[in-house]
């Protein structure tokens, strides 16, 4: 199984060019971050984790020629404005696509894609199958996926455990037990948004302090700001079995 990171950016602190800072105006392509989203390549299919504003250059750019399901961690725009762009792959694949959320996240996909959703469908909308995500793993596909709720200030937040391998954005808080879920993961993806502290995203020290907790042996980092710094710098500034993600970076898991 193969997960690729489509994006390992954010919508906090945009990077534009006016902005002018050395990360905004670098060169290094490990610099330039796209809104955080990843994809995991089974033989299940391929299942992709946010459809971001980014989704469908995200697809064109990783050259997904079909997609069979997709898992939304939590409604803020920068993790589902993109869902709109799912139509290509009902055109082609002439079926619905399975998109799993929680009931709350379920409810404002419905408000921001209304369209979708109406009694008269317009022919092209983006065909959309709900499915809903509680406590308890679910199966995509033959997949074993465990949802582990993690909060993003006053938000829940679904992370996600597919064997040894967990990912988790836009969280500055887990519970105990959920953190359990998560012991034993082989690779974990953490958000790690800059150095300084924010209200509703982990911060550099608080992400690398929550991998050294839960003794994961590689943990990556992503959903990160332009604030944070140069990808080079950081990356020399970090302890063993830590490092920062990248856009177009897979794995193996
Ligand atoms: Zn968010
Ligand atoms: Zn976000």
């Amino acid at each position: 199984m193969k997960v690729t990171f489509l994006g390992t950016g954010t919508s906090q602190g945009v990077p534009v060019i006016a902005c002018g800072c050395e990360v905004c105006t670098s060169a290094d392509e490990r610099d330039k971050r796209l809104r955080s989203s990843i994809m995991i390549s089974a033989p299940a299919g391929n299942i992709v984790i946010d459809t971001t504003p980014d989704f469908r250059y995200q697809m064109l750019r990783e050259k997904v020629g079909h997609l069979e399901a997709v898992l939304i961690t939590h409604s803020h725009k920068d993790h589902i404005a993109g869902m709109d762009d799912i139509r290509a792959f009902n055109y082609f694949q002439k079926s619905a696509i399975n998109i799993y959320a929680t009931e709350f996240s379920q409810g404002v996909i419905k408000r921001e894609f209304a369209y979708a959703f109406a009694d008269f469908k317009y022919p092209g909308i983006p065909e959309i199958n709900l499915k809903t995500i509680a406590d308890e793993p679910f199966d995509v596909n033959g997949l074993m996926v465990t949802p582990i709720h993690v909060m993003h200030h006053k938000m829940p937040v679904i992370g996600f455990r597919v064997h040894d391998f967990t990912y988790i954005t836009d969280a500055n808080y887990i519970a105990p037990e959920e953190k359990e879920k998560i012991r034993g993961s082989k690779i974990l993806v953490l958000n790690a948004l800059r150095k300084e502290k924010h209200i509703s995203h982990f911060n550099l020290e608080e992400a690398i302090a929550l991998g050294k907790e839960l003794e994961v042996p590689q943990v990556y980092l992503t959903h990160i700001s332009h604030q944070l710094g140069l990808h080079e710098e950081v990356s020399k500034e970090l302890p063993a079995g830590t490092a920062l993600a990248y856009d177009g970076l897979s794995l193996e898991i």
